[in-house]
Parts: structure tokens; C-alpha cells; sequence
């Protein structure tokens, strides 16, 4: 990607992650009003998905692109697991292809064996039918992608209200330039190496600060580092990408990642004023059903 594009992108994520890991929750979510014009073409697709409370009752696929689609048949990671725990229980984004949920139980099992912490703190994965969000993510929209904690999972069970208050730790300095020396640990580097040697994952996203310590702490083998790639914000979460499910025709993945563990000129970029400081840009219009795969109007309407 050259920088010109690079920017471009940088203000339409920017622009697309308003909400991060630390922002509190609330223990008495509001309903949202019914839609006065559901069926309106103009209707923002957010609106509609955003309402629905359950998955699609139909065969599990993800529809679409990562950041254009929905998913059918998504299932809930139960918010409790011998070595998960699911945060920020109001914004019910729990939701994902079975492939994402079972990865994401067997993952959460081997944690204390790659790196002692007792488990995974799960943040956003997706809405019960996927689509695009109110708030958050321009991506998350398939059931493929799946927001971890970069804080360990404590060895009791967290309260409803610690799920919804409780902060993240902001792995990067002020100056964004590095990791913070203070809460960046080997564990977490030993943490990340495990999930993108996972097969079936696409991409990590992690701030670039952190990339530039991964880089630094990977030592000869570098290969893992490929997939895992700098983005915006990530730095209270790693993003974990699956790769779309085999045989499934109608999910589009991405092109991979290039190769080189990406640690040279194309990280420098990120550290850049423009890229550090980027200004927003203007608010682009919302999505609406017309720009994803015709077979999420399905996925919506499904009972
Ligand atoms: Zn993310």
C-alpha cells in the first residue's frame, strides 16, 4: 500500500472506530424504538441488524466481505467458559460463524499453556446476524472476526458490572511511538506468535506500536509475524481474522497478507505524523441493504 492510499484508509477507519474496548457499557440497555420505515431503501442496514436479538435460523455462512455482510446461523460464545469470559455483555456482540466460536473455545483453552495467563477476555465479535454496527467496527460484519483483551483474565469470575465498567490496559505510550515498557509483556508477544500460527487465521490487527515490539521480540522466526498486521486504535485489543470457511462461496476473503514479516519501510509509515495525528474525515453515508450480498436480506428477514 503507498502512503497516499495508506492515508486514505487511515481517515475512513478513523471514521469507522469511534468505540473502543475501554468504553464502558451499561447493566440497563435502553430497547431501541421500532423503526418508523423499516422497509425505506434509504435506511441505514446498521438500523436494521442492530435490532435483531437472535441469530439467523438458517445454515451457518458468512455472506459478503469483512467489513460488507452479515452471517446466517451464527452462534453465541457462552459468556462464561473454563477459560474465557465475555465483556461488555449489553452491546450482545457475542456472535459468530460456529468455525469463529469453536477456534475461539479451543484457543481460550490453550492460553495458560502458551503464555500462564488464566484465560481470554472476549470483546466484540459480532451481532447475532452480523451486518454492519450503530457504533464501532467497520469490519466484524461476517462472523469471522473476533476483538481480544490485551488484559489477562483475572482468576475469578467478573461481575456483571465489572463486564460493563471494567477498563482495558493501553498497551502503547502517550507519544504512540512504542510500546509502554511498564504493562507490555513478554506474554503477550508469546500470546499473539500462538494465534497467528493458527492455520486458519487470515490477519491480526495490532496498533503499530505493538507490531514494531513484536518485531523486535520475534528473534529468528519471523514467519508469524506476516499475518499479523498495524491498525488503527488495537491498542487495548488484538484483532483476530479467520479465514472464510472452505467451500463457503459467498464469503469473500481478503487478498493475503504481502510477504516479509512487514516490519520495515511499510511499518515506518505508521509512524509518520500524518498517520499518528491523522484528521478525521468527512462522515461518509451509511451503508444500506442495496450495498450488501442480496442474500442478507434473507438473513434479516429469517424466523
Ligand atoms: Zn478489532
Amino acid at each position: 500500500m503507498n502512503l497516499i492510499r495508506l492515508f486514505a484508509f487511515a481517515l475512513v477507519a478513523l471514521a469507522a472506530c469511534p468505540v473502543g474496548a475501554q468504553d464502558p457499557g451499561t447493566l440497563t440497555p435502553k430497547p431501541l424504538p421500532p423503526l418508523a420505515n423499516p422497509d425505506d431503501p434509504q435506511t441505514p442496514a446498521k438500523e436494521l441488524f442492530v435490532r435483531k436479538t437472535d441469530a439467523a435460523p438458517l445454515s451457518a455462512r458468512s455472506l459478503g466481505g469483512y467489513a460488507r455482510g452479515c452471517v446466517a446461523g451464527a452462534v453465541a460464545l457462552p459468556v462464561d467458559g473454563e477459560a474465557w469470559q465475555v465483556m461488555r455483555l449489553s452491546r450482545n456482540r457475542n456472535w459468530g460463524h460456529p468455525n469463529l466460536i469453536a477456534f475461539l473455545e479451543r484457543l481460550a483453552k490453550r492460553v495458560p499453556q502458551v503464555n500462564g495467563w488464566p484465560g481470554l477476555l472476549v470483546g466484540d465479535i459480532a451481532q447475532p446476524r452480523g451486518g454492519p454496527m450503530l457504533t464501532g467496527h467497520a469490519s466484524h460484519q461476517i462472523g469471522l472476526d473476533a476483538d481480544i483483551w490485551l488484559t489477562p483474565m483475572p482468576d475469578r469470575r467478573l461481575s456483571r458490572a465489572e463486564r460493563e465498567q471494567m477498563s482495558a490496559t493501553d498497551m502503547v505510550r502517550p507519544d504512540r511511538l512504542d510500546i509502554d515498557p511498564n504493562v507490555w509483556t513478554p506474554q503477550h508477544t508469546a500470546l499473539i506468535r500462538a494465534v497467528s500460527r493458527e492455520p486458519e487465521v487470515a490477519r491480526i490487527f495490532v496498533n503499530a506500536a505493538i507490531k514494531k515490539a513484536l518485531c523486535r521480540e520475534a528473534g529468528g522466526d519471523r514467519a508469524w509475524l506476516t499475518k499479523v498486521r498495524p491498525m488503527f486504535g488495537h491498542n487495548y485489543h488484538f484483532h483476530i481474522r479467520l479465514a472464510c470457511p472452505q467451500a463457503d462461496e459467498a464469503c469473500a476473503d481478503q487478498d493475503p497478507p504481502p510477504v516479509g514479516d512487514g516490519c520495515g519501510p511499510e511499518l515506518d509509515q505508521w509512524f509518520t505524523e500524518k498517520m499518528l495525528r491523522p484528521k478525521p474525515g468527512p462522515p461518509r453515508p451509511p451503508m444500506t441493504m442495496a450495498q450488501l450480498p442480496p442474500e442478507c436480506r434473507k438473513v434479516l428477514v429469517a424466523r
